[in-house]
């Protein structure tokens, strides 16, 4: 278990093998994927994502990528 990157709620982390962390978030992220470089920012830099922008982006998404990634391009900071 570990905390979403999105809104800090309890998620399960999916076993991967790509430089990114995959994670069902128990409330409402639902599943996605957060790139390494982008966790490596957040965590340097101290930053946060914004809940509700994020998890918009997340649902517009998913219309054509199931499991969208979060990269640093992508990313909506609080
Ligand atoms: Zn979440």
């Amino acid at each position: 278990m570990m905390e979403c990157f999105v809104c800090s709620a309890e998620s399960e982390k999916l076993p991967i093998l790509g430089d990114w962390t995959e994670l069902r978030c128990s409330d409402g992220c639902g599943h996605y994927r957060l790139s390494g470089t982008l966790e490596r920012l957040l965590s340097v830099n101290q930053q946060r994502l914004d809940v509700v922008r994020t998890r918009g982006w997340l649902e517009a998404s998913r219309v054509t990528r199931p499991i969208p990634m979060i990269t640093d391009l992508t990313a909506i900071y609080a």
